[in-house]
């Protein structure tokens, strides 16, 4: 712990904004129009900048209806919980649900190139989900983060990259008042402390990278996340440490993903084949051009395929406590021939092979199953045996499957009729299934004015926090977009709110 009170500043600004993500951009951008003189701190080098928000898809939440979605995010926190015990309180769904609505006009306005995509809600049996209206950036996250570089750049707002944040500082009244950073921009790294005579924004997103705090808090070992490589909680622990409580610390916005040992981020994979699994957020009218299941170690289904894409990673966390471990970790994608096919087997909207193009997926998939991160048998068989699962499992699942095909009804796990076709064209193959996908959810709880909270609910004074450094979401998520349209409604309510500070 730091000792309050008397600190050495070596620069003094209004608002510091820490991490470069769209909830930083956005924060900054409002904070520099309304007059502050605002730094935003970014702890990785401007020419391999990588986050969460330039590796997504692009996808925001733009409410069409605010009753309705107020009641549709107010069903969602009652999931999994009790009557009075929401995930989140009323005050801030009705910040986030009124931003959110402004959300699609507030891109426009600066001159963002957006798209009309869908209106799919993650859980349409829930009231109000039909309120849910979705928009994308045109080139993906990817550009969005472009536009908003080129947004701060035109504002000549002072951005500092390699200077990691440290430390908060609070003066005797327990007031955050300044950070102490690492600034490794020199020939030698030094440590400097940087006034906020109004407020300090937490935009450091996550803690998906960081293996000690995925373990202690998350539902299940490992989670792997396919964006956030700089995300290793720093604002969460910056946060606890000034006395911030915490919420929603074991909830993700994730699915099952491929991982690979020897790269250190998660792909999203198209099961389906020919982009069709990636267009789980429209309402899908075609037959899939190819099948495919999931199934645990043992060879065995267990959960209908179509992947609540921010949700499905819940699916994984059971816990078996005879043989000491989680037997759907890791899953498999069970394919044939059919689906290789189809293309690349990552989906090429996102993630690392996203537009970013941190790596490039083989068109026919040959250099992947070189490597050996797509397993392949030449029978059911043999594939089995390779993945170290007893082989009459896997053909009994296989077998039952292709009967289900035959008779386009899946009685197991109701899949939808569209994604029935059989897995009968050899060879064989696999890919190792991780939960995991976009980010986490949890960190220092907020209020509806974007304040830090204390665990007693009160404010810590000058301290702020947007996107996924403690997002809103618990449990559920609305549908495709949530995150970003957090960052781009929180951005703005951290910064307007910090701005009335004295
Ligand atoms: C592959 C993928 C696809 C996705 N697609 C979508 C989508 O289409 N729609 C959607 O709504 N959501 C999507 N998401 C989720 C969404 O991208 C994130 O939730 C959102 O971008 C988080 O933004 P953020 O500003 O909170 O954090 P980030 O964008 O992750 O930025 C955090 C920044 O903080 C920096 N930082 C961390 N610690 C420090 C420190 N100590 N000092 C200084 N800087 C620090 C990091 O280096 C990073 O630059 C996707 C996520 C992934 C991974």
């Amino acid at each position: 712990m730091l000792t309050p009170g008397n600190y050495r500043w070596d620069d003094t600004v209004e608002i510091v904004i820490i991490g470069y993500g769209l909830s930083g951009a956005v924060a900054s951008i409002t904070a520099h129009d309304l007059g502050a003189r605002a730094v935003l701190l970014e702890k990785q080098p401007a020419e391999t900048h990588c986050t969460c928000s330039s590796t997504a898809m692009g996808v925001f939440l733009s409410l069409s209806d605010i009753e309705r979605a107020t009641e549709y995010m107010t069903a969602l926190c009652q999931v999994g919980s009790q009557p009075g015990l929401p995930w989140t309180d009323a005050d801030t769904v009705k910040a986030w649900v009124t931003y959110t609505a402004q959300n699609k006009d507030w891109i426009t306005r600066l001159g963002g190139n957006i798209k009309f995509f869908s209106r799919a809600a993650e859980f349409p049996q829930l009231p109000g989900a039909d309120s849910m209206e979705l928009w994308k950036y045109q080139g993906n996250g990817f550009r969005m983060m472009k536009f908003m570089y080129e947004q701060v750049a035109s504002r000549n707002i002072d951005v500092r990259y390699q200077t990691s944040a440290v430390r908060l500082l609070t003066d005797n009244t327990g007031r955050v008042i300044g950070v102490k950073v690492a600034d490794g921009r020199g020939k030698t790294p030094r440590e400097i402390n940087i006034r906020a005579t109004r407020a300090v924004l937490l935009c450091t997103g996550g803690f998906e990278e960081s293996e000690e705090m995925k373990l202690q808090y998350l539902r299940v070992y490992p989670m792997y996340f396919a964006g956030g490589t700089g995300n290793t909680g720093d604002g969460i622990r910056m946060a606890q440490e000034v006395g911030a409580g915490l919420w929603h610390m074991n909830c993700v916005s994730a699915r099952l993903c491929a991982k690979f040992p020897d790269f250190s981020l998660a792909f999203f994979i198209d099961f389906s084949g020919g982009g069709w699994s990636q267009r789980s957020m429209k309402t899908e009218k075609e037959k899939a051009p190819a099948g495919f299941i999931i199934v645990d170690r043992y060879g065995r289904r267990y959960m209908t395929e179509e992947l609540k894409p921010h949700a499905a990673s819940y699916e994984c966390g059971w816990f078996d406590s005879h043989r000491l471990e989680y037997p759907r970790v890791p899953s498999y994608h069970i394919f044939d021939q059919r689906r290789v096919k189809f293309g690349p087997l990552a989906q090429l909207s996102s993630g690392p092979t996203g537009p970013h193009r941190l790596y490039k997926w083989s068109r026919d998939n040959l250099t992947e199953l070189q490597k050996g991160w797509i397993v392949k048998g030449d029978t059911v068989a043999e594939l089995a045996t390779k993945l170290n699962m007893p082989p009459e499992n896997l053909e009994n699942t296989i077998n039952t499957w292709n009967r289900h095909c035959q008779v386009g009804n899946d009685p197991d796990f109701e899949r939808n009729p569209l994604e029935l076709v059989p897995l009968d064209e050899p060879p064989f193959f696999a890919i190792r299934l991780f939960p995991g996908g976009s980010n986490t959810l949890g960190g220092p709880r907020r209020n509806s004015r974007a304040q830090v909270l204390n665990p007693f609910g009160e404010p810590i004074p000058g301290l702020y926090a947007a996107g996924e450094c403690g997002s809103v979401f618990g449990l559920l998520y609305p549908a495709g977009g949530g995150n970003l349209a957090e960052c781009i409604a929180f951005g703005r309510i951290a910064a307007e709110n910090a701005m009335r500070e004295k």
